[in-house]
């Protein structure tokens, strides 16, 4: 039951909740539920300059870790946020990146709850 689960996560959202303050939370069309900070997710963005896609340094964002030396961070906002097709959304932050097209397969994969971040620990998703 869980290995078919793991092999066809069908990442297709039933409702999707946008607070451009707080963050998205997703209800998923097979029961699950996401709920993803704004932090999270500009630390997750998928884009090519935070990945490192182009054989470029990765330059990840760092919104959700502890900062070592608090400096002042204007608080991360989304400006907008846009469908992309029917598969993805882009969100325009207000630290001016815009980049990132967040597949909902990208979403359910990062999904922050402790049921998903277990399976990442075993490596199920990679
Ligand atoms: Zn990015
Ligand atoms: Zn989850």
């Amino acid at each position: 039951m869980r290995e078919e689960l793991q092999e066809h996560t069908i990442a297709d959202p039933e409702h999707i909740a946008i607070s451009k303050s707080t963050g998205i939370k997703i209800d998923w069309r097979d029961g699950h539920h996401s709920d993803y900070s704004l932090a999270y997710l500009r630390d997750e963005c998928p884009c090519a300059t935070c990945t490192g896609a182009h054989g470029t340094e990765p330059q990840k964002a760092s919104y959700s870790k502890p900062e070592p030396f608090p400096m002042y961070k204007p608080a991360l906002r989304m400006n907008s946020v846009e469908p992309v097709g029917q598969y993805a959304v882009r969100i325009y932050w207000s630290d001016g990146h815009s980049t990132g097209i967040y597949s909902f397969d990208h979403l359910r994969r990062i999904c922050p709850c402790r049921a998903c971040e277990a399976q990442r620990e075993n490596g199920a998703f990679r």
